[in-house]
């Protein structure tokens, strides 16, 4: 197969003209024009539509590309309709039939009459059904009642559920836009004769190919985009044309590798995943399934060394998707983003006061007439202001010609119709040049910025409105342990709460992640094992508490080995017993201790800086501060101890048990002293490094 270059979807309609506002429901083209992905395009009815598709072919084909467009209708009907319509068994007949019976405009069609007319060819009531208009027509019934039509229901091609060819009307239905789309497509078939090979009937090796495909098939990618917010049809043409040029070429081919001579078929049927993998956006390889694996012979790894592995071998697991901004905030940006054009993007007044042109000043105080009018933000002044003239000007008016630099007006005496001020203005004075914040083509976020308010507003001030960011990493969080009850549940003797999972849901919820809650898990293997295939299924990184040690009862770290992909990290902090490390199917599970102040601190230590890099955000580090402590300890050396903290009248004290099992020194603190691992004695005063909570959140 010779590959493509460019890529449309077009989502037809076989309804009357939509009016001038984009709208759902309507005709819309989505282009991938070789590479570059293009605003989808609103087409208010078939006429526009067929000049639209006519001059998309003529640029590519003059631009010497190559071209697929995919339609969302079937080009065939069921087996035995071509004969029994027009004598042979010829889709392209039917096309022929159709556009010579068809009359269309923007306002009406006669589709139902010429349905009507099809039935006329067949036994009984014939098969098409439905009428879209209030008066009746001879030979087309209202409801299917049917009966020995003759041809069969689907196609090879329909599955059961959809709708059938022969239903002219109703949400979903396709028969109305097979009757109004094929005159369509046979006319510019006949118009670019030679070029256009329509599939799977005929030779492909020409420049244009038309393509059945159906965005039902990445229904679930729309979904998502459609969630935040649009228009679902422009979101249906821009992500099919984004999968259709995103397939890999062996992918494609297989696509179309498929002999269907009378009823056509749909692209792309069976191969939903590679479909929906390529709307996506660029879906990152797994992660090496020895990410998790430590040097040899080493028994306790030191926190650093463990980061430093972590930050080495993860990456960014997620695909991506576009955004309008009012769905950016928090998301994290995965193209560059350039402005679209300047800031400002004119030169312009910082002040209000009067503009003239500095070189025609002359020496010592001044004296100008005013010229009549004046230039505001938003409606600037027409004309040129002469040499030794100067114009009234307010804040943020674009400085009209003959203007290059602005006198504040307190600096100023208004007379009649002249202004007079003292010598000393600068060139330029209170003037914006423009560019001077941003230049167009400039890059102002680059891939990994987790977005600000303010970058919202950088965005928006270049003219950009849509975004590429990364599709919000997804983290499942397990409980595990037989103690474990449900918060305001009745407990058995020997329960206790499932204290983790509130919390490191709302973590993660903090750090802008989306959360997969799969509840809790008794010390059981086998339903430990289902959920973590939930998790791998469902999720982008699993998070588990509990079950991480290698005791009888430790089925996270026996599942993880089990599965040949875990490490058990003997990292030397405190507080923090083994943190176990693996890939469950490819997805990384991060088995963190069951005790919840543990849990905790290796969340934050460890867990937060690699779902950053797995997110697309990059590494993360925690921003702490040297300040003095406000109590005394006495530190054994080897391990890094993390301890409940927070700032008072500038020092940082500390809870006052370092009790393990406390929940409530977790809920006192504010953040976390780190003491490193070297031993030595605190006295109050010295200075120690304090990371407050809030540096966890974003980078
Ligand atoms: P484990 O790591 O499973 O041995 O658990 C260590 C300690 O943490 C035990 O005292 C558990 O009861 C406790 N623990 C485990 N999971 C939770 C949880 N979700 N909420 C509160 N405590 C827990
Ligand atoms: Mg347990």
């Amino acid at each position: 197969m010779i590959p493509f270059d460019s890529f449309a979807m077009v989502d037809w309609s076989g309804g009357n003209d939509t009016g001038p506002r984009p709208r759902r429901d309507a005709i819309w083209l989505g282009l991938v024009r070789h590479g570059v992905e293009e605003s989808p395009r609103y087409l208010r009815n078939r006429s526009l539509a067929e000049e639209a598709i006519a001059g998309l072919i003529e640029a590519e084909r003059r631009a010497g590309r190559r071209l697929l467009i995919g339609f969302d209708f079937p080009f065939g009907f069921p087996a035995g309709f071509a004969r029994g319509l027009t004598g042979r068994a010829d889709p392209f007949a039917v096309w022929d039939w159709l556009e010579a019976q068809i009359s269309d405009s923007p306002r009406a069609n006669n589709r139902f009459d010429v349905a009507a007319m099809a039935n006329g060819m067949f036994p009984g009531t014939g098969p098409f059904w439905f009428i879209g208009l209030r008066r009746d027509i001879a030979g087309l019934t209202r409801r299917d009642t049917r009966a020995g039509h003759g041809p069969p229901e689907r196609r090879l091609a329909d599955a059961s559920g959809t709708f059938t060819c022969w239903q002219l009307g109703g949400a979903g239905a396709v028969g109305g836009q097979i009757l109004t789309g094929l005159p369509v497509l046979n006319r510019l078939r006949r118009r670019f004769a030679g070029d256009v090979a329509v599939w799977p009937f005929e030779d492909r090796a020409r420049p244009v190919a038309f393509v059945e495909v159906w965005p039902g098939l990445i229904g679930d990618v729309v979904k998502r985009a459609e969630n935040a917010g649009g228009i679902r049809d422009a979101h249906q043409v821009r992500l099919m044309a984004r999968a259709l040029a995103r397939l890999p070429a062996p992918e494609l081919a297989a696509m179309l590798a498929v002999e269907a001579p009378e009823e056509g078929w749909i692209m792309g049927l069976g191969h939903e995943d590679k479909l929906r993998r390529a709307a996506e956006g660029l879906t990152p390889p797994p992660l090496r399934d020895d990410c998790f694996a430590l040097p040899v012979g080493v028994d306790w790894t030191p926190a650093d060394q463990a980061l430093a592995l972590l930050r080495a071998r993860l990456h960014r697991v997620v695909g991506q998707e576009q955004v309008d901004l009012s769905g950016a905030l928090g998301r994290v940006v995965a193209a560059p983003v350039t402005a679209r054009r300047a800031n400002p993007p004119d030169p312009n007044s910082a002040v209000d006061g009067y503009g003239f042109a500095f070189a025609s000043l002359g020496e010592g105080d001044q004296i100008l007439p005013l010229v009549q009018g004046r230039a505001a933000a938003g409606v600037p002044y027409d004309g040129k202001v002469p040499a030794g003239r100067a114009l009234r000007v307010l804040t943020g008016a674009t400085l009209p010609d003959g203007v290059d630099t602005v006198i504040l007006q307190e600096d100023v005496s208004v007379g009649t119709g002249e202004i007079a001020f003292r010598a000393g203005i600068k060139p330029g004075a209170n003037t914006r040049r423009a560019g001077e914040d941003v230049g167009e083509g400039e890059t102002i976020l680059a891939p990994g910025r987790v977005l600000t308010p303010a970058d919202l507003a950088l965005c928006a001030a270049v003219g950009v409105a849509r975004l590429e960011v990364c599709l919000p990493l997804r983290v499942a969080i397990i409980s595990t342990g037989d103690e474990l009850a449900e918060p305001g549940h009745a407990t058995r003797p020997g329960q206790i709460y499932d204290a983790n999972r509130p919390m490191l849901s709302a973590l993660v919820c903090d750090f802008g992640y989306e959360v997969v809650d799969l509840g809790k898990v008794p010390d059981d293997r086998d339903a430990l094992r289902r959920a973590l295939d939930r998790g791998a299924a469902e999720a982008d990184v699993i998070l588990t508490s509990g079950g991480a040690s290698a005791g009888d009862e430790d089925h996270v770290s026996a599942l993880l080995n089990e599965a040949g992909a875990m490490a058990e990290w003997r990292i030397a902090i405190k507080p923090g017993r083994p943190l176990a490390l693996g890939l469950w199917r490819e997805t990384p599970v991060f088995g963190l201790p069951g005790n919840p102040v543990a849990a905790l601190v290796c969340a934050l230590v460890f867990a937060r800086p690699a779902m950053a890099s797995l997110s697309g955000a990059g590494w993360f580090e925690p921003q702490g501060f040297d300040v003095p402590a406000n109590f005394g300890k006495r530190k054994k050396p080897g391990r890094r101890e993390y301890l409940r903290a927070r700032m008072r009248d500038g020092r940082v004290e500390v809870f006052k048990s370092e009790g393990s099992g406390r929940i409530s020194g977790l809920s006192w603190a504010e953040g976390l002293v780190e003491l490193p691992e070297a031993g030595g004695e605190i006295t109050p005063g010295d200075s120690v490094r304090y990371i407050p909570f809030a540096s966890f959140l974003r980078g």
